[in-house]
């Protein structure tokens, strides 16, 4: 049955472009046939329904002609711990057409995509998983079924950086596409100039005519801007009903969005709302070596895995070290090794060179939370130890990196899944819940750094 995958593959590849070929079918593991269906592994939900959409016949097709017998259907599977690699590269674009396929007015605003932000130097991992699957389905068609999507996260999580892949992404199939990228607060901006200035009707013409897509990050700045929120959402609705693609960004969840219009909050929960966490350890460890790739910084992987266990902030600040490191590192002459990041690093971060282990974790929030160690690696599901025992397995996952197998087996044997689900719940409670985010953050800093 492998064999047989492996050469419905060969035939889907052949006959779609690369990049789909590369988002959606290389991360999927072939489980075999079970109860008269061939099982395939996915990473989340949105697999299936993305290929079922749109390469449902491509794959059937292939998997006949490779002699899949007809009563055989195709059985999803989602499974969490598919690691995504990073993602395949994509054919570089000029931002502006080119001048002989040049319409009579010149495209303005496609320059003001970031060129650093595509897909290629994004990398996926769980915690932004399935932004960065919706903003590739959002990419390569726009307009049609995820719109509008949300997209919401902490700063420095790489919100712009989807928003501006996805931008490039649609100028590879529709070079002429009217691309506006800009901030929530660029738009309030134009929009008040506009009033002043009375070229009302040419702001409104310009957004709500002449744009195609419409890429509108940290939407947040609107919260309390009534006037504003009250021309967004009309421009929302003339762009939505001419099947034009709308991305929001905002750091928070749209409900949690303070002083905005509850019909505009229900706009954008209409589409996809998309979450993005801090990526684990493994992923901080992947963009760290991407982004020493693209600044050709020399790194070595005890750097990398030393720096990616230090700064658990945000990318942001990950990046930032790493740049800071090779700054300095050029200026006094010296390497980007382990000392010089310890020395650098020691004086903003007191205790960072004992790492923490699973156990650490365990035992700070057994004491945190006043429960047995061997409950917490126990089998017992009330909530006073369940919950601990959750939070742990976040704490693990986000400090330690070990895989979500590992994890099960060092919590007493528990299934893998049952690790995805308590990080994943405990991830969306702190951010949504006060007293969890609290206690999250109490037990963070008694590990110290
Ligand atoms: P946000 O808009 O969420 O505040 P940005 O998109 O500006 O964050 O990202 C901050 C920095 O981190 C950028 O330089 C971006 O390229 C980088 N970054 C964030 N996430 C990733 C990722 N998954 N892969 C590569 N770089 C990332
Ligand atoms: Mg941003």
């Amino acid at each position: 049955m492998k064999e047989l995958w492996g050469k419905a593959l060969g035939i889907v590849r052949a006959q779609i472009s690369q990049e789909g070929f590369s988002t959606w079918f290389a991360p999927i593991q072939c489980a075999g046939v079970v109860d008269g269906s061939l099982v395939l592994r996915i990473p989340n939900q949105f697999y299936a329904e993305w290929i079922g959409s749109h390469y449902q016949s491509v794959l059937m097709d292939a998997l006949r002609s490779e002699g899949l017998a007809a009563g055989v259907d195709i059985a999803w599977s989602v499974d969490e711990t598919i690691e995504l690699d990073l993602i395949a590269p994509t054919p570089k674009v000029d931002a502006a057409p080119k001048p002989a396929e040049r319409t009579s007015a010149p495209v303005v605003r496609n320059t003001s995509l970031n060129p650093k932000y595509d897909f290629e130097t994004f990398v996926v991992g769980p915690a932004n998983q399935l932004a960065h699957a919706a903003s590739a389905a959002v990419g390569s068609a726009p307009g049609t079924r995820y719109n509008p999507l949300f997209i919401y996260g902490g700063v420095g999580l790489g919100k712009t950086h989807l928003m501006n892949a996805i931008g490039h992404r649609i100028l590879i199939d529709r070079p002429k596409s009217q691309i506006f990228y800009l901030s929530a607060e660029q738009f309030t901006n134009e929009f008040i100039w506009a009033l002043k200035n009375h070229t009302i009707n040419d702001f409104r013409r310009r957004y709500r005519t002449d744009c195609d897509v419409l890429l509108m990050d940290d939407i947040q700045f609107l919260a309390g801007r009534e006037q504003t929120q009250e021309e967004f959402f009309h421009t929302f609705n003339s762009l939505y009903h001419q099947d034009k693609q709308i991305v929001v960004t905002s750091d928070v969840y749209p409900h949690q969005i303070r002083e905005m219009e509850e019909r505009l909050i229900s706009r954008f929960q209409s589409g996809l709302v998309a979450d993005i966490q801090m990526p684990e350890l493994d992923t901080r460890i992947a963009i760290l070596h991407k982004k020493a790739e693209q600044e050709t910084i020399r790194l070595r992987d005890d750097v990398a895995l030393f720096l990616a266990q230090t700064v658990r902030s945000n990318v942001r600040e990950l990046e930032g070290t790493l740049i800071r490191l090779a700054v300095k590192a050029e200026l006094m002459n010296r390497q980007v090794d382990l000392e010089l990041c310890k020395e650098t690093m020691r004086v903003t971060m007191p205790a960072v060179d004992k790492a923490t282990t699973v156990e650490d974790i365990q035992r700070a929030v057994c004491d945190y939370y006043g429960v047995r160690l061997s409950d917490l690696k126990g089998r017992r599901r009330h909530r006073n130890i369940s919950f601990p025992r959750m939070v742990a397995m976040y704490l693990a996952r986000q400090r330690v990196g070990s895989s979500f197998p590992d994890l099960g087996h060092r919590f007493g044997g528990k299934d893998h899944t049952t690790v995805i689900n308590a990080v994943r719940k405990i991830s969306r409670l702190v951010d949504e819940d006060e007293s969890v985010r609290t206690a999250v953050d109490a037990i963070d800093r008694k590990l110290g750094l």
